[in-house]
């Protein structure tokens, strides 16, 4: 039965877990496999947790932990991977509760330790005050496209140094936004600065959160205007135009980059 995630719009310190997402250093620790949650369970509970939402109507806590003994141990990646909505909800909601506990435990103001506020997802200085909401940083991500005719339409994937080992795949131009910066600027900006390719038209097309630590992507679809492909060697080590019936391997269909390839081909 597919099961629904509810997430809560902030803590609820009276609310008693009756299901357990645990996750350690980018892996997620479940009971069996294909079992992603624990039922309640001793052991977590005197652990630091939040309860974060209802999975199939039952309280959920999340709860960080560095090793437990004789759990299952999958990448977070690879249960994204499912496209299971409910769990991919439910666990990019937790990644981010989590990340925002572990940054503002101290506050940046006066040093003093910070609380979870009750009713938020903000932590509170307990001495000035200061109220730190989780961060969320906004991301472009960019399919830039030329030609003039469907038939004769290509599109600019680039291959990062990061990727080339593990997972060596064509991808979408993506960059943070920078502060000043509109989303449709920041598209212009990071395509020249990548690939130095100048584009034209950026069109907004969907956002996707994603939880590294707390990026929301948004997608768009733009025009090449001008100039060659000259790569940022720092970030990139592949570049190039490819035809639509002639593409390299690319993204699986979980990532927005991959989304952003379909919609453009189905256009
Ligand atoms: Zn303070």
């Amino acid at each position: 039965m597919t099961q629904m995630y509810k997430p809560l719009m902030g803590r609820n310190p009276d609310l008693q877990p009756e299901l357990w997402l645990v996750v350690g250093k980018g892996c997620v620790f479940h009971p069996q496999p294909g079992q992603w949650l624990w039922c309640n369970n001793q052991l977590f509970s005197e652990c630091n947790h939040v309860v974060i939402g209802h999975y199939g109507g039952k309280p959920v806590a999340v709860t960080f932990q560095k090793d437990v003994p004789e759990a299952e141990q999958t990448p977070v990646r690879s249960v994204l991977a499912l496209q299971d909505e409910a769990l991919t909800l439910l666990l990019s909601h937790g990644l981010q509760i989590l990340t925002a506990e572990r940054d503002h435990r101290y506050c940046g103001r006066c040093g003093t330790r910070c609380e979870g506020k009750a009713g938020e997802w903000a932590m509170v200085c307990s001495r000035c005050k200061a109220c730190y909401y989780p961060r969320i940083s906004p991301c472009i991500i960019v399919l830039v496209h030329r030609g003039a005719t469907h038939d004769q339409q290509e599109v600019l994937l680039v291959m990062h140094n990061r990727h080339v080992r593990d997972n060596p795949v064509f991808t979408t131009v993506a960059g943070f936004i920078e502060p000043g910066e509109s989303a449709e600027e920041g598209v212009i900006r990071e395509v020249l600065e990548e690939t130095g390719i100048k584009v034209k038209n950026p069109k907004y097309c969907f956002s996707q959160n994603w939880p590294f630590p707390h990026s929301l992507m948004l997608g768009f679809h733009a025009e090449y205007e001008s100039g060659e492909i000259q790569l940022d060697n720092k970030e990139l080590c592949q570049g190039d135009w490819f035809e639509l019936d002639k593409l390299p391997p690319i993204p699986p269909g979980f990532t927005i980059a991959r989304k952003l390839i379909d919609k453009f081909i189905q256009s």
